[in-house]
């Protein structure tokens, strides 16, 4: 009883031991639970809360659970998602995504899927679909965790780097301007369409450092300094004709350089622009203007030689020869005369010691002119062995390397040649302006060489009327001489014989063989005015007016008249015996043509204007009727018979005549019953 009381103490305490042992494990237990409680709502926190959406999906892709994240995303309470296919919160057009991506969960045991969630009234957004398979703690069954990370950020920034890129190529493509991107080592990494039309497919052969286009255009340094760091800018590269391409080209080029991240520069980018057109209109309005400026020197010219002061022919023609010289820039002009295969120099002008003179005479054949003769047209050599004259005798036998004549036409017909020419090339090629000028100089030419031809024809007939005149009054006057003694001798001898009538038809005879005398010396100074070289200078008409005045002295006193000078008188430049003789028979005239019953007064004035002076000389005479006063200045032009007003008609042609030699004119005014003005304009002399 003993040992079984001993035993059941024994087993007491020793289940109070066990006891003990097993409150204590219980307490411990209690604590471990308590603790991985705490752990566990930790975890289930991190869990929930994870900046990630987190899916539990069985093997029939089936939402087991989903954390707070993943609800979210979803915009639904975990109600509204667990226990439906996860099919359904994924964007139609990825489904087929998820499909591949289960499978691949399923075979490979994890997976990683970009594509769009569907959230409730909300617009997809992209995601990473991460996924793997769980382990058999997870529950019965396959069962994977997929992690959803919200990638709309990336995506939008990648969708904002898609668009600039996809706008930057459709810019760098659709450019005019070629464009390229080489690399250091001077290989072209990506050029775009213009480049290829500018330049051609660009080869991918590699060209050993040396870029295919800019090694071939000598534009390298565009590389070159793209590479150093710098950009640079060629306005105008020449690129010369080659190949299929039959004409040179221009190409802007620009090259800059593109730093990587260290500051090196991996690239460069070149920029070409095709600028032949506008280089050929630049080059073509550049020509233009040259030609307009030659065609207004050439105007110039010509308007310098149309303007030579009056002179003999040959004067001026030497002159338009240094002129036309001068502006062609060449060392000889001629004006030659063509006769058959005869080649006269009739005038040249020289820049340099010549041998060339004045009436020499060459071949036809061994010159240039030749050609303008067979052309009848300007010809133009600028230098000769480039020239289709290569063969030409004329630099055998003159050595001209350099010629351009025009025909000479005079009264229609060829006469001959201008030409300029030069023993040196000349520094310009001739151009239609240069051609046009020739033709133009030579009409002035040919018109000033038919001005001269009619002016000698003119003096040579003149020079016979003279001799006419003079031998017609020398032989007129002689029997006139001899009629009037004859008559004064009958009348003399046998006047007491003779009746009243014969003695009255004696006197008749007397007065007309008078008369006859003296139309037949006014002819003859008529005829003279202007031909004699009187000396040509500066005459105070005041002096002119007195000595007139003086000549006519007793005819004015005997008609008690008066000849004023209002205000001063002008000098002129003319010659003074022809000025003395234009006031004489002006004054003359006032004096003779005045009214009976009123004394004569005549008024000289003058008037100056810019240019030239006029001269007026009034009376208080009879006046004229104004249907008579442009023909009042012809030759034997009256308006009265001998027995009322003397004369001959012939004072206001002589008048007229004078007046022309100095270049002026003269005209009438006049009131009949009133008086008569004469108006004279005459060049100022200074
Ligand atoms: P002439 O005096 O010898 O007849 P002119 O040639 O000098 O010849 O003049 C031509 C005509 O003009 C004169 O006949 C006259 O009728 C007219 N005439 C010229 N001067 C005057 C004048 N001062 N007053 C009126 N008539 C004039």
């Amino acid at each position: 009883m003993a040992d079984s009381h001993r035993l059941m103490t024994e087993a007491l305490h020793n289940l109070q031991v066990h006891q003990e042992e097993l409150r204590a494990q219980n307490e411990e237990l209690h604590e471990a639970h308590g603790h991985i409680e705490k752990v566990s709502a930790r975890y289930r926190d991190l869990f929930e809360y994870s900046p990630v959406g987190y899916f539990i999906i069985n093997d029939s892709f089936t939402v087991v659970d989903a954390n707070i994240t993943g609800m979210g995303m979803l915009s639904r309470t975990k109600g509204r998602i667990a226990g439906k296919p996860f099919l359904l919160f994924v964007d139609k057009k990825c489904r087929q995504e998820l499909d591949g991506h289960f499978a691949t969960v399923r075979s490979v045991g994890r997976a990683s899927t970009e594509l769009w969630l569907l959230p409730d009234q909300r617009p997809p957004f992209p995601v990473i679909l991460e996924s793997v398979r769980l382990g058999e703690g997870w529950g019965e069954g396959w069962r994977c965790l997929s992690t959803a990370m919200d990638i709309t950020g990336r995506k939008l920034a990648e969708l904002a780097l898609r668009e600039s890129e996809t706008r930057f190529r459709a810019i760098f493509e659709q450019s005019p301007l070629a464009i390229q991107i080489v690399d250091a080592g001077s290989a072209p990494r990506l050029s775009n369409r213009s480049w290829v039309k500018l330049w051609g497919q660009v080869s991918t052969i590699p060209t050993g450092g040396k870029h295919p286009v800019l090694s071939r255009i000598g534009a390298e340094n565009l590389l070159t300094e793209g590479l150093a760091g710098r950009s640079l800018e060629i306005s105008a590269i020449h690129v010369a004709a080659e190949g299929e391409r039959t004409k040179d080209r221009w190409v802007h080029g620009y090259a800059y350089p593109i730093r990587g991240q260290d500051d090196s520069i991996p690239e460069v980018v070149l920029v070409h622009e095709d600028i032949t057109e506008r280089k050929r209109i630049e080059l073509a309005l550049t020509e233009q203007t040259a030609l307009l400026r030659r065609q207004y020197e050439n105007l110039r010219v010509l308007s310098e030689i149309a303007a030579l002061p009056p002179g003999p022919a040959s004067q001026k023609l030497a002159h338009a020869l240094d002129l036309g010289r001068r502006h062609l820039d060449l060392t000889m002009g001629m004006i030659s005369r063509v006769e058959g295969s005869r080649f006269t120099v009739e005038h040249h002008s020289a820049a340099e010691d010549t041998a060339l003179a004045d009436g020499m005479v060459f071949d036809l054949a061994s010159t240039y002119c030749a050609l303008v003769m067979e052309q009848d047209d300007v010809v133009a050599i600028a230098h000769w062995a480039r020239s289709p004259h290569a063969d030409h005798p004329c630099y055998r036998t003159h050595g001209l390397e350099s010629y351009v004549g025009a025909p000479i036409r005079v009264q229609g017909k060829v006469y001959g040649t201008v030409n300029f020419s030069s023993a040196r090339p000349s520094q310009r090629e001739f151009d239609d302006g240069d051609k046009e000028f020739m033709r133009l100089l030579a009409r002035w030419i040919g018109a000033v060489l038919e001005e001269d031809a009619i002016r000698r024809d003119l003096a040579r007939s003149n020079a016979e009327l003279e001799q006419f005149a003079y031998i017609a009054s020398h032989d007129l006057r002689s029997p006139l001489r001899q009629v009037s003694s004859y008559v004064s001798l009958l009348s003399r001898r046998y006047g007491d014989k003779l009746d009243a009538d014969a003695r009255e038809f004696i006197a008749f005879a007397h007065d007309g063989a008078v008369r006859m005398d003296q139309l037949v010396v006014d002819l003859l100074e008529f005829s003279r005015i202007g031909r004699d070289a009187k000396p040509i200078e500066l005459v105070a008409l005041t002096e002119v007016v007195r000595e007139a005045c003086a000549n006519l002295h007793t005819g004015i006193l005997d008609a008690n008249g008066t000849v004023d000078i209002a205000g001063t008188l002008p000098m002129i430049k003319g010659a003074a015996s022809d000025l003395v003789r234009l006031f004489q028979n002006l004054i003359g005239n006032a004096i003779k043509y005045r009214l009976p019953d009123r004394p004569p007064v005549v008024t000289i004035s003058a008037d100056t204007g810019a240019m030239s002076h006029v001269v007026t000389i009034r009376d208080n005479g009879i006046g004229i009727q104004p249907e008579y006063f442009d023909t009042i200045f012809g030759v034997f032009k009256r308006l009265h018979t001998p027995d009322k007003y003397e004369g001959t008609g012939i004072g206001l042609a002589i008048c007229k005549k004078i007046i022309d030699q100095h270049c002026g004119r003269i005209w009438v005014e006049s009131t009949p019953g009133d008086g008569t003005a004469f108006h004279m304009e005459l060049p100022r002399g200074v």
